[in-house]
């Protein structure tokens, strides 16, 4: 027999009580009920993952629970915002208990790393598409917005650039040696929380990297009246990216391939010695408009425009 949708909901998604004190009431009521501490302001996002979209049919519902929310989540660290409860809007064309058990787990399993309580949301049938809502807190005044990069800032980023990307032309089809470790990096994303939290009071402006650094980087020139320059020899690079560029020529993918959840930043130049552990200069913030990128001197401009659904 099919089972009930309040069960469904109580089985694979109410396991456990809230964990962190801001989250008074949870799932099971008409409403939840949050207790936000006095001083700081409440980050909201949401992101809805689509089947054929977002991922493969066939997509693996554990790596497709934790990407749901680690996507989300990345949105809160990019703000500098501490995450800590979500809301998890289900549409599924049917009741597949052993995928809801493994999407549930992914989910859960990284919720509960970073302290995230879900604590409610929706459940109805149609087309696979997975929504989350995703909160956070930060101090009044302290986020970090994509508006408040400055001339002569020095941008970083959080870690390598392209290893997504790769991912996804692996799954495609490409054939790459020492798979694995980017294969994990399109699979599960590890949004970049710590980071963030590290870069309140730090970073001028940030965001993070969902559409490539190009397009990502370019909402931060845009939002703050500015331009930059990256430079080529200075871009974190795996050992397989560098290697699928030798071979394609494709050097632009790091720069324009999608889902790498790094976070990219500006700082004032003499704050590097500050910055958490693993981030690179890339380049700098420059007055002049536009994105341009030297590679060994040669300066040219670089345009990118992220993924748009409608074009
Ligand atoms: P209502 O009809 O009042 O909107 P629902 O029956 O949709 O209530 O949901 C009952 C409770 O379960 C609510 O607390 C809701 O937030 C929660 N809930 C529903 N779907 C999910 C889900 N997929 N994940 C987590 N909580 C859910
Ligand atoms: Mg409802």
């Amino acid at each position: 027999m099919a089972i009930a949708e309040f069960d469904l909901i109580r089985r694979y998604f109410a396991v456990h009580a809230p964990q962190h004190p801001f989250n008074q009431l949870s799932i099971g009521d008409d409403c939840a009920l949050l207790n936000i501490p006095v001083g700081h302001q409440l980050a909201v996002t949401a992101d809805t993952m689509v089947e054929n979209v977002h991922f493969f049919a066939d997509a693996d519902p554990r790596l497709l629970g934790h990407k749901l929310l680690a996507v989300n989540l990345s949105d809160l660290a990019a703000m500098g915002a501490e995450p800590f409860a979500v809301t998890l809007a289900l549409t599924l064309p049917k009741v597949d208990e052993s995928w809801l058990q493994a999407f549930s787990e992914g989910f859960i399993g990284l919720a509960y790393q970073h302290h995230v309580d879900l604590i409610g949301g929706d459940t109805t049938s149609g087309p696979l598409t997975l929504t989350v809502q995703a909160m956070g807190v930060v101090p009044h005044g302290k986020a970090l917005l994509r508006s408040a990069a400055q001339v002569g800032d020095l941008i970083y980023v959080t870690g390598p650039l392209g290893n997504a990307g790769l991912g996804l032309k692996i799954h495609q089809g490409y054939a790459c040696v020492d798979a694995e470790p980017v294969l994990r990096c399109f699979n599960q994303p590890q949004p970049r929380v710590a980071e963030g939290l590290a870069l309140r009071g730090l970073a001028h402006a940030c965001i993070d990297i969902s559409d490539g650094l190009a397009a990502d980087l370019g909402h931060i020139l845009e939002s703050s009246g500015v331009g930059a320059c990256l430079q080529w020899d200075s871009l974190p690079l795996s050992r397989q990216v560098q290697d699928y560029i030798e071979h394609s020529g494709d050097w632009r993918m790091p720069l324009t391939a999608g889902d790498d959840y790094e976070l990219c930043f500006t700082v004032p130049a003499d704050c590097s010695r500050l910055l958490p552990a693993g981030c690179h200069c890339v380049g700098e913030i420059q007055s002049s408009p536009g994105l341009r990128i030297d590679k060994a001197g040669r300066v040219e401009t670089f345009e990118a425009k992220g993924f748009e659904h409608f074009s």
